[in-house]
């Protein structure tokens, strides 16, 4: 089976899944983009727009994602687009610490068929999925090793639409993301825990 035949069978099993919260509330937004790719982006959860096209970061914050992908010269379909919660949370609030619980063996799946090299953590949520202790004021644009692949947290883009501030900051961890991509083997291995956060750029 390839990657994009293992997606598939994992989208279903995730569609069947009445187990999941928000099932029966929201559609499933799995994710899309090149499963070879070598970069995941990972939001929270789809909005609005996102639920009822079933495709994550088609509304405003999308918008702005496609633009900084243009920036650097990676076409959004060259890369990997998915959230962590996989149905939009009612009226858009935060994800529930259950819910990312539940979607998590999922979400761990989709990254182990897909083998990046990278994955950037899109706003506090995601980026506290993979280093609980993070802060993303201090380390957005820094990048860990985790396990197989970097993980960079970057802010998410709906913040960047509220703040001309964030909005600069989160285009100049952008602009890094393909030299950081190419310097991927150098950077050093760090196993976080509850306890540690990433306190410098690795490099
Ligand atoms: N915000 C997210 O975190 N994910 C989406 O898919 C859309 C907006």
């Amino acid at each position: 089976m390839d990657k994009k035949e293992a997606l598939e069978k994992l989208k279903i099993e995730m569609e069947q899944d009445k187990n999941l919260p928000l099932y029966g509330m929201s559609n499933l937004v799995f994710g899309e983009g090149d499963p070879n790719s070598r970069v995941i982006f990972i939001g929270e959860a789809p909005g609005f727009h996102e639920d009822r096209m079933g495709r994550p970061f088609v509304g405003r914050a999308g918008k702005l994602l496609d633009k900084l992908l243009e920036i650097v010269k990676w076409p959004r379909a060259s890369v990997y687009i998915t959230n962590i919660v996989k149905r939009r949370p009612p009226g858009n609030r935060d994800p529930l610490p259950e819910e990312i619980e539940t979607y998590k063996p999922y979400l761990t799946k989709q990254i182990e068929i897909i083998g990046p090299k990278m994955v950037v953590a899109l706003g506090r949520f995601s980026m506290a999925y993979f280093m609980p202790d993070a802060k993303i004021s201090r380390d957005h644009g820094k990048a860990a090793r985790i396990e197989k692949y970097i993980m960079v947290p970057l802010y998410h883009p709906a913040a960047a639409l509220r703040s001309t501030q964030v909005l600069k900051a989160l285009e100049e961890d952008f602009k890094n993301l393909p030299n950081l991509l190419n310097n991927v083997d150098n950077v050093k291995i760090e196993k976080p825990t509850e306890k540690e956060t990433p306190q410098a750029p690795l490099f």
